[in-house]
């Protein structure tokens, strides 16, 4: 009985395990189709000041919408074009995508933002991106301090001295930097020192739980005073709740992202709420506390 149920799990496991290979490699056909067919686009979510609400700055990010499936999720594909290198091209897409846009907002009139986009190791390592940062600036006319990137602890630790290179780099040219979900990764307080940063993105694990759980508190503390002891600007992410925006203002965080003020939204949808953002109430936490 035993070895008859062995073999049969064994079927079930290569039959799954062919479909799944199958969807793999289906995927990938897709992600090197889908910029030819243009198919990826782009969300800008707003990123706030918190003592005078205003919107400041807003991160892209990116959306796969296939001709069958439809919205495909991030996690499925991220991954999977991280892993067959064709992140190299999406990510000079979203670049190039990211500064026209934001260039398009300010010769529509809007006061200007900062956007964020998000780098890949790949992007890192393969050493153009200084080279596809020029070119995405020039091509869409954007000035450089409008453009953040936005990387992480673990990027950066896979070879500190070659990062902190492209940093400097991408800093000479105004390029802002800011560290994402920051917590999360592995950077030491001396590494953390010498990143050419102008802010830190604490990761929303620890937003997540506030105020209530008294380590993610000792833990958003203890990253907005670090921060500012280094001079960076502190924005928590994945804001969900006035209780948590409240804790975040009343500790000195900077600036915030997060469902709380608004998700993911498309380019013009981002335009009209910035155009009635004077006309517009703050989320009332907002206001009673700064
Ligand atoms: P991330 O850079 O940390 O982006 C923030 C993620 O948190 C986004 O998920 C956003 O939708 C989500 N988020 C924002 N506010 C909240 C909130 O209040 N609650 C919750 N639960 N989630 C919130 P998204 O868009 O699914 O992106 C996931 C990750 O995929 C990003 O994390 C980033 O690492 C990566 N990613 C997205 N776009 C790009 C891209 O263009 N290039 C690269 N290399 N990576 C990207
Ligand atoms: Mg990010
Ligand atoms: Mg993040
Ligand atoms: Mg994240």
């Amino acid at each position: 009985h035993a070895k008859s149920l062995g073999r049969n799990n064994y079927q079930f496991y290569t039959a799954e395990m062919n479909t799944r290979i199958h969807e793999k490699f289906a995927m990938q056909e897709g992600i090197r189709h889908a910029l030819d067919r243009n198919e990826f686009f782009l969300d800008y979510q707003p990123q706030l000041h918190l003592h005078s609400g205003r919107i400041i700055g807003a991160e892209a990010l990116i959306r796969w919408r296939h001709p069958q499936k439809g919205l495909v999720s991030l996690t499925d594909f991220i991954g999977l074009a991280e892993e067959t290198g064709l992140i190299a091209p999406i990510g000079e897409w979203v670049l190039q995508s990211a500064c026209m846009q934001n260039k398009d907002w300010q010769d529509r009139g809007l006061p200007p933002l900062v956007v964020s986009v998000n780098v890949s190791a790949r992007q890192f390592k393969e050493n153009n991106l200084v080279q596809q940062v020029k070119q995405a600036l020039e091509h869409s006319g954007l000035e450089a301090r409008y453009l953040e990137l936005e990387v992480t602890e673990s990027l950066i630790m896979q070879n500190v001295q070659q990062a902190v290179a492209i940093m400097k780099e991408l800093q000479a040219m105004g390029i802002q930097l800011s560290i994402d979900d920051f917590g999360t990764g592995y950077s030491s307080l001396s590494a953390l020192k010498s990143f050419p940063i102008t802010r830190l993105k604490l990761d929303r694990s620890f937003v997540r739980d506030l105020p209530h759980d008294e380590d993610d508190k000792a833990i958003a503390k203890a990253v907005i005073s670090l921060g500012h002891e280094l001079n960076l600007k502190v924005l928590a992410e994945g804001v969900e709740t006035a209780a948590q925006l409240s804790f975040l203002c009343e500790n000195g965080c900077d600036e915030m992202q997060g469902y709380f003020f608004s998700r993911p939204i498309s380019a013009d949808l981002l335009a009209a709420l910035i155009q009635t953002q004077d006309a517009a109430t703050l989320p009332s936490d907002a206001q009673r506390v700064s």
